[in-house]
């Protein structure tokens, strides 16, 4: 093969990089979903992922096969759901992302996010009448807590709910919803104006009042679509209050969970410009010789397997801590905050690497340096991360 026709249609294909053994520790339950996610990944999502993200389409193909797999609900017990280990969810999260950022996101939003808010602050009622639907994909979910004036400080959220007898009314403006213009059920959180707390309200559209516009132009995670949502005296039965959300400290229980989750799709994409990186670099020869054979090359895989081995830990010990109920949101702030950063880093070196080619989407890396930055920056910028990592360890809160 001539270096002019260099094959690249095996890049992105996992090498199953583990340098520290760390998955001598699987269960069998971590190795059966891990490998059954890696499978689908490299063979069905792979092949099609960029073209997706080119044309900035769902891939309803794709997602169609996750309850197939057994992976949506996370680690919710019962209700249909796929009962995954917090490890285990991690790892298929880690797994999707590896593929396809937009196709994993479309599952952190469905089920870390809208499924987790039901089960942690609805009613036995509630979880009976929504969770076994969304398990099967049957209603999609979405979670609107971010607005045009809030993000990082969503605790200041500005959406209003007014208590009418058994009805309740929604009125204000949400941002960044991912899944907002095609949910059934879009969890909404908004303060009610007699006691002044955040609340949490499960509209299911289409409902009056109720309008989604995809934000377009976005060149990060193009195949899974976030919304403008304007809330109009949008109309929702006591029934759809979630029964224990009291609070945004309720909220931020949720975001906890999922802020974990985040460090984990961080390892996804940073394994996908390693791993390419690498065996580009095998391949591609240059001054007669292959990439690989210039020590300035082997130096950059080394420091890129160290970083990523050092964010496998990470998520080896958020994933022990969860397993054991004592992951703190600080904790999995810090998991976050870390993994974002590491992944732009390894992306960054594994673009250059590539060299032209690193600019193509057939090749992947392009693509999960363009996805990161959104992860970097949705459930916590690595600013506030960093504030909030701050706060604990200095007793000083810099930002509120
Ligand atoms: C692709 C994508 C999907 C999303 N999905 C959802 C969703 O499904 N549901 C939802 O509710 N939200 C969602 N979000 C919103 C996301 O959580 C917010 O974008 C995020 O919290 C940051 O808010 P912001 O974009 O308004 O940035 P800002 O808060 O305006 O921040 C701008 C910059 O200022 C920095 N900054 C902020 N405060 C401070 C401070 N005190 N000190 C120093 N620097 C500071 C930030 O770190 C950042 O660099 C999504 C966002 C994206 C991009």
């Amino acid at each position: 093969m001539t270096t002019q026709h260099l094959d690249t249609s095996h890049l992105g294909e996992a090498l199953g990089t583990d340098f520290f053994s760390v998955r001598e520790q699987f269960t069998d339950e971590m190795w059966e979903k891990f490998i059954a996610v890696r499978r689908f990944v490299d063979r069905e999502v792979l092949p099609v992922a960029g073209e997706y993200w080119e044309r900035a389409e769902v891939p309803w193909p794709l997602i169609r096969r996750l309850p197939e797999l057994g992976i949506v609900g996370g680690s919710i017990k019962g209700y249909g759901s796929a009962e995954l280990s917090p490890m285990t969810a991690g790892l298929v999260q880690m797994e999707l992302h590896r593929g396809d950022g937009s196709l994993g996101t479309f599952l952190g939003v469905h089920a870390g996010l809208a499924m987790q808010s039901i089960d942690m602050c609805g009613s036995e009622e509630q979880k009976a009448r929504w969770l076994p639907q969304m398990a099967t994909l049957d209603k999609l979910g979405a979670f609107a807590l971010t607005e045009p004036h809030h993000g990082s400080d969503s605790v200041a959220l500005e959406t209003t709910a007014r208590r009418e007898g058994d009805t309740w009314v929604l009125d204000g403006s949400k941002r960044w919803i991912g899944n907002g213009s095609m949910a059934d059920l879009v969890i909404v959180w908004a303060r009610d104006e007699a006691d002044g707390k955040v609340k949490g309200f499960i509209v299911e559209t289409p409902a009056e009042g109720y309008e989604a516009t995809v934000i377009t132009g976005k060149l990060s995670l193009r195949s899974v679509w976030q919304a403008e949502i304007e809330l109009r005296g949008v109309r929702v039965p006591e029934a759809n209050r979630l029964q224990e959300a009291h609070s945004f400290a309720d909220t931020g229980r949720v975001l906890a969970t999922t802020r974990g989750a985040c460090a984990w799709m961080a390892l996804g994409h940073a394994t996908a410009g390693y791993e390419t990186a690498l065996a580009y670099a095998r391949e591609r020869e240059q001054f007669g010789k292959p990439l690989v054979s210039f020590q300035i090359v082997q130096e950059r895989l080394v420091k890129m397997l160290a970083a990523l081995t050092g964010m496998q830990l990470y998520c080896m010990q958020i994933g022990r801590l969860a397993e054991a109920g004592r992951l703190s949101p600080t904790v999995a702030g810090l998991a976050k905050m870390h993994n974002t950063s590491t992944a732009r880093e390894i992306l960054a070196a594994a673009r250059d690497m590539l060299g032209g080619n690193g600019i193509l989407l057939q090749n992947h890396v392009i693509r999960h340096m363009a996805d990161i930055e959104a992860i970097h920056t949705f459930e916590g910028t690595e600013t506030v991360q960093t504030l909030i990592v701050g706060r604990d360890i200095t007793g000083v809160g810099a930002f509120t």
